[in-house]
């Protein structure tokens, strides 16, 4: 059995192969260093070519982060509006702007750090409520949160596609001379309900055009990785940094999202209260999208529809008068969700019951937080705690549609069984899917062929890039 890990726990391979740097001040980030004795060793390697990229990356982040010389040369040019002209920076910049559940963010951050790599930009982030309480610094040295002072921080909230700056409207008009030169910057909006217009940014040609534009402003909350594979300009390095296409949110996510001190408390403390003991961890998402609180009784049947059909918990045996067989085998079943109604008829149905083989089934949820709540701080602290903690387990139940779980399996390495969504609240048959890969889904792609300019099967183009499994127009890499 495991032992009961304590703060200073040294791990061999705490830098995880290479993709962390080791420049870091240990305490302020405990995750970092701890982590690794928390999981088992990833069967995953990062490519020598995505290590070398992060370091390079590193260096350009330090040299024109927050408050250097080419930060404060490059906002200059915002503050003058363009108007007067400047010697060129030699700093071009990402900001991603904080917005939609925790999921979705750590989502699209992932893919707003990807996009940066490719297209040697310097990665901001806006704080919003609480990215600065929920996440360590990634990047040694300079900091990735976009300063308080930032010129047009206020005009964040109002950006949208109907903005002047807006790619999508710029583009279509062919006014790429006169909007973005007189701002200086050009908001991409790759929300869901982006137009046509703004699905451009997929294609190569018009890309182009952001080439020279210093500051590039981000909303999103789409995994939107897959469709960069789909770009020639951008493919042939995507395969080369991701030689297993499955693997590049587990390792981006693992490189950027550490949970900062009082997360990693909430981590660790509920690990090795409940988790470590156990010779089997088993992880159950649940996430209902039904306005209605719930719990409902088509989902319970499902989660254990699932669950017994594929070895993960055990049938019970409701025949009293049969003997129970002896098993010391002992699984650990750590459930999430809004609601605390399928935990307690699962744990109930285990105390009341023997299971047929004897093992014992331990059955706990972190919190109940009734409904979504983005704006509070213990709120999301628990979020990512939960989804981090069933990134720890060793085999995953997860629901359909839900970043939560998506970021929980990718983190985690786990490929997990998907809960199929249901119809007309009736449980379907057969209740989960074993999912392709570890990857999360693009929720939103385009379907586009930039050379044809008319519309095409995105998931049809190469073998690595597929139709999600709980969502037939979304995108995978497999
Ligand atoms: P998605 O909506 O499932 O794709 O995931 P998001 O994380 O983007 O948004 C859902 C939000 O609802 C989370 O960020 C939490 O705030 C909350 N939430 C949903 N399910 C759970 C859960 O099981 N546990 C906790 N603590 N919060 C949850």
């Amino acid at each position: 059995k495991k032992k009961l890990h304590s703060a200073g726990f040294e791990h061999e391979d705490k830098l995880l192969g290479g993709l962390l740097s080791s420049r870091f001040d240990q305490d302020s980030c405990l995750s970092r260093y701890e982590s690794a004795s928390y999981r088992k060793e990833s069967p995953y390697k990062p490519s020598s070519f995505l290590i070398s990229k992060l370091r390079r990356y590193e260096a350009l982040h330090k040299r024109c982060g927050p408050y250097t010389e080419s930060y404060n040369k490059t906002v200059g040019k915002l503050r003058s509006n363009g108007m007067i002209e400047e010697e060129a920076s030699d700093c071009k910049y990402l900001i991603w702007v904080s917005f939609s559940g925790l999921g979705n963010r750590i989502l699209t951050l992932g893919s707003a750090f990807l996009y940066a790599l490719l297209t040697d930009r310097v990665l901001l982030i806006d704080r919003g409520v609480d990215m600065d309480d929920l996440f360590c610094e990634p990047f040694p040295e300079v900091s990735w949160l976009l300063p308080l002072d930032f010129p047009i921080y206020d005009q964040f909230k109002s950006l949208n596609q109907k903005s002047p700056e807006c790619f999508g409207s710029i583009v279509s008009n062919n006014s790429s001379s006169s909007s973005s030169s007189s701002s200086g910057y050009v908001y991409l909006h790759l929300v869901h309900d982006y137009d046509a217009n703004d699905k451009l940014f997929f294609c190569d040609q018009d890309q182009s055009f952001l080439q020279n534009v210093p500051w590039v402003i981000m909303k999103s909350d789409n995994y939107f990785i897959p469709s960069l594979f789909l770009m020639p300009s951008f493919e042939q390095e995507l395969l080369t940094l991701f030689p297993d296409q499955q693997t590049v949110f587990h390792f981006l996510g693992r490189y950027l999202f550490f949970p900062r001190n009082p997360i990693w408390g909430l981590i660790t403390r509920y690990y090795n209260s409940y988790l470590s003991q156990a010779d089997e961890k088993i992880g159950i998402q649940v996430r209902v999208f039904d306005t209605r609180p719930g719990p409902f009784q088509y989902v319970l049947d499902q989660i254990l529809s699932c669950s017994l059909h594929n070895n993960f918990l055990p049938e019970i045996n409701q025949n009293e008068s049969s003997v129970t067989p002896k098993n010391q085998i002992s699984k650990a079943v750590i459930l999430t969700s809004l609601s605390s109604g399928y935990f307690e008829k699962i744990r109930d149905m285990y105390w009341e019951n023997p299971t047929v083989t004897g093992e014992v089934i331990q059955v706990f949820q972190p919190s109940h937080e009734g409904y979504q709540q983005t704006g509070k701080k213990m709120h999301n602290r628990k979020a990512w705690a939960e989804m981090y903690l069933l990134s720890l387990t060793d085999k995953l139940i997860t629901s359909s549609w839900s970043t939560f779980g998506y970021v929980a399996q990718s983190l985690g390495g786990l490929n997990p069984w998907i809960l199929n969504k249901p119809e007309n609240e009736t449980t379907p048959n057969p209740a989960c899917t074993k999912a392709m890969s570890i990857e999360p889904c693009f929720h939103a792609p385009p379907f586009f062929d930039c050379k044809k300019r008319s519309g095409i099967d995105t998931g049809e183009v190469v073998p690595h890039v597929r139709h999600c499994e709980d969502m037939s127009w979304g995108l995978k890499l497999v």
